[in-house]
């Protein structure tokens, strides 16, 4: 494997297949460890003995390794793409309902909504997701259909969905998230019924992509915003760098600190086992292993991600 040309930015002439395998091999002894997702049911179900990566750069270039092509739920990840979304329906005002500071917290924690009245520390922990699914239910008349058509589009995937057996099994064991909704909506910092906006949520989480539809999803917040396909703005390059701030200061929960320490890059991980991360200007990473730490990260998937940075010398700092 050549390594990283720092001295011309060029990085070109990294072997990217080979530093996947090489993170494939060096990382197989930790998949299966850890614990997958049960607390929605239909999670459960789900073999721990997986994992895949996908790495889409910017001159359109994918590189996948094991299970990079199975479909998975992902969960939190989706925050992103709502927040996406949700900042060019409201634009600055969205900072008026959500915060921007990391929480120190699990992602489904009520302690700090209490003090905060109702405004949520940031986007990517589930109260804050519930205002800005709030946030595009206001501004849509097909929340849902909205969501998938912008997913598909940047994964360019129209085969991409959403699990309906996934959102009603999270629904069903959903008290949490329900307890959230209701105490922001007492708040006055929801719109529209808890009912619609628990929906939505649950919905967007039940989106199904593989490591391959991820990687090349997430490729607008690697290239200033654009779409690497057609060269268009999807977002302004400095709601790109807004969003990677996001990712790297509260995409992995109360783990953020640690994984900016051990990884280097804004990511967003969700509990069915994916992450994604960004290396701006370069490409964009997602793995998948569904067995997660105690902070609800991909074990395997947090630690390929490590490996990555560390092989390649690709970091933001
Ligand atoms: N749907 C999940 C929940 O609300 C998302 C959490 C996650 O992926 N961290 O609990």
């Amino acid at each position: 494997m050549n390594p990283v040309d720092h001295s011309t930015g060029q990085h070109g002439r990294i072997d990217f297949a080979a530093v996947l395998g090489q993170v494939h091999e060096e990382v197989a002894p930790l998949v299966g460890q850890g614990k997958v997702a049960s607390y929605i049911p239909r999670l459960a179900d789900v073999p721990a003995n997986r994992f895949g990566m996908a790495a889409a750069t910017l001159d359109g270039r994918l590189f996948t390794i094991g299970d990079a092509d199975e479909r998975f739920s992902i969960q939190s990840i989706s925050k992103v793409f709502t927040l996406t979304l949700a900042l060019e329906a409201l634009g600055g005002d969205l900072w008026k309902r959500v915060g921007r500071e990391p929480s120190g917290s699990a992602f489904n924690s009520l302690v700090q909504l209490e003090n905060e009245k109702g405004i949520p520390r940031n986007p990517l922990i589930n109260a804050g997701a519930h205002v800005v699914a709030d946030v595009i239910l206001s501004s849509s008349r097909n929340a849902r259909d909205d969501l998938l058509a912008f997913v598909r589009e940047r994964a360019d995937n129209p085969d991409i969905i959403m699990d309906a057996e996934v959102a009603s099994s999270e629904r069903d064991a959903g008290f949490r998230n329900t307890a959230l909704a209701n105490f922001i909506r007492s708040f006055g910092n929801l719109d529209n019924p808890v009912d619609r906006v628990l929906d939505f949520y649950f919905h967007q989480c039940a989106l199904q992509m593989s490591c391959a539809d991820l990687a090349r999803a997430f490729v607008y917040l690697a290239n200033r915003g654009h779409c690497q396909r057609s060269g268009k703005p999807v977002i302004s390059a400095e709601r790109a760098k807004r969003i990677n701030a996001l990712m790297l200061t509260c995409g992995t929960y109360d783990a953020a600190g640690e994984f900016a320490f051990r990884v280097g890059l804004p990511a967003k991980s969700g509990v069915g086992g994916g992450i994604v991360a960004i290396v701006p200007n370069v490409l964009t990473l997602a793995v998948w292993s569904p067995a997660l730490d105690d902070k609800g990260n991909s074990l395997a998937g947090a630690a390929a991600l490590e490996r990555f940075s560390a092989l390649t010398g690709l970091s933001i700092f």
